[in-house]
């Protein structure tokens, strides 16, 4: 038995009724909200990378973290006391079917950690072997998914966007089978797992389940206990706390996806069952970061005929998403009418948080309706006409000089700041230069209205508009010299990434745009969903 310890108090495990069949089968899983399940055990758990701020929110030291035991542990090989180790059932819909039930199929929970804040964190193991859900699949993960899984969730939580997070990336030693490109041409890749940690892992799809079987008294039993955990500050359960409850969820997911198109993330499988009911970003999977601004684009070569999980669908696709939560939530009402009218509030919470994000990212004080309206509509579209890289571009606007004598200045010298954010410098036409030109001259009267000098408004504007973020093609560097087994750049990239609004003047070359090279790159532009 290990010396080192963790407070750990189950809650999940203990108050929501078990799988009694302990058998690791794959079945349909009916009456419970999990199974319990052992991790897999791996042949040579090796630490690629942890969180340092991670480890300190759990009150686990760095030499500890540095440990075999360590790597042991967060590769599923032991357990430490108090660990209950499960995974859990859920259902889904997925590109907007319903799919029945999914469940943690490559996904071991470990228990939750109360740490000396008394803070619950979940851990979760991602990759450890497979479980009553694993349907057909092997439960393993991959280093290439795991490393962007543990990289971007970090990312995140420096960006301020709402997020589960991630403790550790550990090679297990082993090899595992997958099609890339899903054309037949297996290949064998290096296993990983990667630890997440979260206040909670209960997503839409968990109460979805319940509620399409009929299992009515175990879908109020979950959400009660969602409820009296998470969202105690709303009162003892009750059908107005409920009501409540679902407002708050759909305030909470409208904020996160108001990050996400703040920073231009692109989630790429926003499938219910990969909507966490704290309204943070989970199941990093294929994923992507908008390079030039494309309103459709897809980082998903599933979805890239339909584009239904395209960055500009994400906010109708959380109501949709919202909107079959509700149903599930319907049982626990004699009338839906209200659940329906809070979910109808939702747009408008999606809205309120845009125009404010909107308005700060360009540097306002607050959002006029009349004026910025119109202004932000026109950026949008020139950001959209010609190959413009969006973080670039948002971060040189800070440059404008509000002081500018605008009947004297070319478009060309009020532009100049922004001319890194382009592509491909052919498109920047006499006409484009004159539209922009025109915004720009819009823009800063705009500014002047609110008084604020060059420096403050600057300061301000860099507090959400990131200097650096997670590129696609970043990532792939680092899983290149990763699975050389060099694991510095996955270290470099933790750190950068974690003052993604600081300067950084010695890492600039992280901060310009794709290379060509990247353009079209498998893992730098689209991937599939095999991880
Ligand atoms: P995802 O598309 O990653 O959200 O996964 C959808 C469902 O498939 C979830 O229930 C996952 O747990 C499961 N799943 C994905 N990959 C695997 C895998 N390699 N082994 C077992 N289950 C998996
Ligand atoms: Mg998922």
């Amino acid at each position: 038995m290990s010396r080192f310890s963790l407070d750990f108090d189950n809650r999940f495990s203990q108050e929501l009724p078990a799988d009694p069949d302990e058998s690791n089968q794959r079945r349909q899983v009916v009456g419970a909200c999990y199974s319990r399940v052992l991790p897999q055990t791996v042949s040579a758990p090796k630490l690629v990378a942890h969180s340092l701020e991670m480890a300190e929110i759990l009150g686990i030291s760095s030499e500890y973290c540095q440990s075999q035991e360590f790597a042991e542990v967060f590769a599923g090989n032991r357990l430490l006391e108090g660990m209950d180790s499960y995974a859990m059932c859920y259902g889904g819909h997925q590109f907007g079917h319903w799919a029945g039930q999914l469940g943690d199929g490559r996904a071991i929970n470990l228990g939750e950690v109360l740490n000396a804040k008394s803070q619950r964190w979940a851990l979760q193991l991602k990759g450890a072997g497979p479980t009553p859900y694993s349907r057909t699949a092997d439960g393993l993960a991959v280093l290439r998914s795991s490393l962007r899984e543990f990289l971007c969730s970090e990312a995140m939580v420096h960006l301020g966007v709402p997020t589960t997070r991630a403790l550790s990336l550990v090679l297990t030693g082993e090899l595992v089978a997958r099609d890339m490109f899903y054309n037949g041409n297996l290949q064998s890749e290096l296993g990983a797992v990667v630890c997440r940690a979260a206040p909670s892992f209960i997503r839409f799809g968990n109460f979805q389940i319940f509620s399409t079987r009929g299992e009515l008294t175990i879908l109020k039993q979950l959400v009660d206990f969602t409820i009296r955990n998470e969202f105690s500050h709303l009162g003892e359960p009750s059908p107005n706390v409920y009501l409540k409850w679902f407002d708050e969820v759909c305030r909470l997911t409208a904020d996160m996806v108001v990050h996400w198109m703040r920073v231009g993330f692109v989630h790429g499988v926003m499938n219910t069952d990969n909507m966490s009911i704290l309204g943070l970003t989970i199941d990093y999977g294929p994923y992507g970061w908008l390079e030039n601004y494309d309103p459709d684009w897809t980082p998903n070569t599933t979805d890239a005929n339909g584009r239904r999980y395209s960055f500009a669908n994400q906010p109708q696709i959380a109501h949709w998403n919202l909107a079959q939560l509700g149903s599930a939530l319907v049982p626990l009402f004699d009338d839906a009418d209200a659940l329906q009218q809070v979910l109808n509030q939702y747009p408008q919470y999606f809205e309120q948080g845009r125009q404010k994000m909107m308005a700060d990212k360009l540097g306002f004080q607050c959002y006029i309706p009349e004026i910025d309206g119109a202004l932000i509509d026109e950026l949008l579209e020139i950001l959209a006409c010609i190959e413009t890289d969006m973080t670039i571009f948002y971060r040189r606007l800070a440059l404008i000089d509000v002081d500018v004598a605008l009947d004297e200045v070319t478009d060309q010298a009020l532009m100049a700041p922004l001319s890194d954010a382009y592509y491909l410098p052919e498109q920047v036409t006499v006409n484009y230069s004159h539209r922009l030109g025109e915004w720009l001259r819009a823009y800063v009267q705009r500014l002047r209205k609110d008084a604020r000098d060059n420096a403050v408004r600057r300061e301000q504007m860099n507090t959400v508009n990131p200097k650096y973020v997670l590129r696609n093609y970043l990532a792939q560097l680092a899983i290149d010299k990763a699975e050389a087994d060099d694991f510095s750049l996955v270290n470099d990239f933790l750190a950068l990434l974690r003052q993604p609004y600081a300067e950084q003047p010695e890492h600039e070359e992280y901060a310009v745009k794709r290379p060509d090279w990247a353009r079209n790159r498998a893992g730098c532009s689209t991937l599939s969903c095999s991880s």
